[in-house]
């Protein structure tokens, strides 16, 4: 092991460490190198060193956006920042500083009790703060851009913290400028949130949310929490058993010539209109009716209720997959001239 020479923060860059445990497709690879941080300082220390600066490197979180296809040749960086600061509060709001190494859900969990809404629908995803706005996590109807007031962290090339307003963060549709232009560079160190106090205003327009929500006696952010993880927890397949990284392709986003094409040959195929007046398709639909629902290839497979849910049932490499999501994008392609496109990072 080699430790960072210096007493005030020990830095640990572990050789030839297994990432078994650190990504939820539990594939079986290794890092040439992987050190952790719990302070802005050792943050510092790490990217000074002449390690950071010799090897290519990798932020990861919770892991559970990634596939790893090899062995990473270079250093995992890993950010443990575990703080949560009020930094504003009025009658109305509150405004959370959080640090990118809280777990995603626990935060969301913590709003909740304090009966701070905003993030509820966003219940019980995997993963941790800081990878959060990469992709502009959404669920059920909501997305983390609506609820951030900043985005802040250090960019890799000049060492120099930098603050992005929401608007100047390009959130899109599983995308932001941290997933496009700046992917790789820049380090989420904290995500700044605005986060409503009574009354909230509940999403619950999305799926089966509304008629749930009639059998309840009453109608709070606590409720909706526990019906959002009730309807995931039914819905996907837990990590610990059978390794996933959620939705592995995007719904693909087309333009209204497509879908009036498509509507011809297929009068049943489900098209929802987005607030920026895009027609978004259902991946999952589009890979069920390409015969790839509940497939399995070796080790790799598509879940039985949810084809758009890419599993490892035993031993996959990430090759495995990647095969499996060539064969299905292939399949896609061949019935519907559609190209899917990954939600997860194939490293
Ligand atoms: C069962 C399951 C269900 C899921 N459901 C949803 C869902 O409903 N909606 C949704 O949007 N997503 C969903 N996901 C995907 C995933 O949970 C989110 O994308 C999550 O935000 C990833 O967080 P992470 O910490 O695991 O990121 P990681 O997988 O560790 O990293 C993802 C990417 O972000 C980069 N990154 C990570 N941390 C930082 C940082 N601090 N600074 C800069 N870059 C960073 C990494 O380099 C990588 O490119 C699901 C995943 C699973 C396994």
């Amino acid at each position: 092991m080699y430790i960072y020479d210096n007493l005030k923060n020990m830095i640990e860059f572990t050789p030839n460490f297994p990432l078994r445990q650190y990504n939820t497709f539990g594939i079986d690879v290794k890092a040439k190198y992987f050190a952790g941080f719990s302070s802005l300082a050792e943050l510092h220390e790490l990217i000074d060193d002449k390690l950071f600066m010799k090897h290519p490197s990798l932020i990861l979180g919770g892991g559970s956006n990634v596939l790893f296809t090899k062995d990473f040749d270079g250093l995992i960086i890993h950010p443990k920042l575990e703080e949560i600061n009020r930094i504003e509060e009025t009658n109305e709001e509150i405004i959370l500083k959080v640090g990118s190494g809280i777990i995603w859900d626990n935060l969301v969990e913590y709003a909740v009790l304090h009966g701070w809404g905003g993030l509820e629908n966003l219940s019980a995803i995997p993963g941790n703060v800081g990878a959060a706005p990469i992709q502009n996590i959404g669920a059920y109807g909501a997305e983390i851009k609506d609820v951030i007031d900043k985005v802040i962290g250090i960019d890799l090339s000049n060492k120099k913290t930098c603050t992005f307003k929401n608007t100047e963060c390009e959130f899109g549709y599983r995308s932001s400028i941290f997933k496009t232009r700046l992917k790789s560079k820049f380090l989420i160190t904290h995500v700044v949130f605005r986060l409503k106090k009574f009354p909230h205003s509940l999403i619950t327009g999305y799926g089966e949310i509304e008629r749930i929500l009639e059998h309840e006696k009453e109608r709070t952010i606590s409720v909706m929490r526990t019906v959002i993880c009730n309807i995931r927890s039914s819905k996907l397949p837990d990590v610990k058993t059978k390794g996933n990284a959620g939705s592995y392709f995007k719904n693909p986003v087309v333009d209204i010539e497509i879908i009036e094409q498509l509507k011809k040959r297929m009068k049943d195929i489900p098209v929802y209109e987005t607030p920026e007046g895009d027609y978004k398709l259902s991946a999952a639909w589009l890979i069920e009716k390409s015969g790839c629902k509940g497939i399995r290839s070796g080790n790799a497979g598509t879940h039985d209720h949810q084809p758009l849910v890419l599993i490892n049932h035993g031993n996959a490499t990430g090759k495995e997959i990647l095969e499996l999501a060539d064969f299905i994008k292939e399949k896609v392609y061949q019935l519907f001239g559609i190209v899917l496109e990954p939600e997860v990072n194939v490293i």
